[in-house]
């Protein structure tokens, strides 16, 4: 399985965010990919080729360009103002009926924003880039003709809405290569085009979800903590299940607290039956750690070996497979959890 990473990445590194309410120290640090490196390393994965850069034209498939013009261009405004050069943060969202006409770079930072932990520091629009084309670069391979590949992506990306940041994530890396995939399906001659993301991150994957909730030709499935307790609250219900043309193609699998490895292997069951009957050519898994017993962020109660059971279930499939990086918090854990989800996946 090819490995893709950059250290790109390190350029990202806020230092603080605002969580229920208290500022604490950035969760999504630098060190998580660093560990992951090192574990993928050691257990004799091969050495991580770096991402091809790709140009703007697979994000502006599933962002708004004013969007990712605003990524480039904040931090360097919002510094030029005289504000804090530790990121750009808001402290007022446009929402229900304000205006949001206004250019202020604070009002800027509220328009594209929906929570206060996706702070844009100096690196971070250059570090979303390359986390994208990482995603991108893994989608090529397998349109090449691989198995599989995995994405070391940081910032992960999965709760970035078409226009929006937040939860971490600024470029949805996942849904920049799913669409990717599907594009490139459609133009070849082996019809039909179809790519299912499973994600498997313990939140949500909001924007993914709704870049793809009208389209019948990417199928979401979501695992995830109850939004009635969990971030990101406001999406990932199981009633939503698509709309218009996408109706029957969004499926979500909201899950309580505690969930031990049986339970969440029964629900990944579900997931990969829903997937199996829409028969995609590829698949995109989410790949998030945080539903690790261990992780701070998370009430799923997880162990080691859930990882090695989630990745050969994954690979009976027997469809292409690219692994994007998504959550998971318990640093020191993650590079095992993630080579056991991996070497689950290539032990079959
Ligand atoms: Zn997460």
């Amino acid at each position: 399985m090819q490995i893709i990473d950059s250290p790109q990445h390190t350029q990202h590194d806020p230092p603080y965010e605002i969580l229920d309410g208290e500022r604490v120290p950035y969760f999504e640090v630098p060190r998580r990919a660093a560990i992951i490196a090192g574990a993928l390393a050691d257990a004799g994965f091969p050495a991580p080729i770096p991402p091809r850069a790709f140009g703007l034209a697979p994000l502006l498939a599933v962002h708004k360009e004013e969007y990712v013009e605003y990524l480039e261009r904040a931090h360097g405004r919002w510094v030029a103002a005289g504000l804090s050069p530790d990121g750009v943060m808001p402290c007022t969202l446009p929402l229900g009926g304000m205006a949001g006409r206004s250019s202020a770079p604070t009002a800027e930072a509220g328009r594209y924003c929906f929570d206060l932990s996706a702070p844009i520091g100096a690196g971070t629009y250059a570090a979303a880039r390359c986390a994208a084309d990482a995603a991108l670069t893994g989608a090529d391979l397998l349109l090449g003709g691989e198995r599989a590949a995995y994405a070391l992506c940081r910032p992960p990306g999965h709760h970035a809405m078409p226009a929006l940041a937040g939860g971490y994530c600024y470029l949805n890396n996942a849904a920049i290569a799913a669409h990717h995939l599907a594009a490139a399906a459609q133009t070849s001659d082996m019809a039909p085009a179809s790519v299912a993301v499973l994600d498997i991150d313990y939140h949500h994957g909001n924007g993914t979800q709704t870049i793809f909730y009208e389209r019948s030709d990417v199928f979401f499935a979501s695992i995830h903590a109850d939004p009635n307790r969990e971030y990101p609250y406001f999406l990932g219900f199981a009633d939503e299940r698509g709309a218009g043309p996408g109706e029957g193609y969004n499926l979500n699998i909201p899950l309580e607290a505690g969930v031990s490895d049986v339970r969440y292997l029964a629900a990944l069951e579900q997931a990969l039956e829903a997937i199996t009957a829409y028969s995609p050519r590829y698949l995109v898994i989410s790949a998030g750690l945080d539903t690790f017993a261990a992780d701070p962020l998370g009430d799923f109660a997880l162990s080691a070996a859930a990882y090695p059971a989630i990745g050969s279930r994954i690979a009976q499939l027997g469809m292409p497979t690219l692994f994007v990086q998504e959550g998971g918090y318990a640093v020191d854990d993650l590079g095992r959890n993630l080579v056991g989800l991996l070497q689950g996946f290539e032990s079959l």
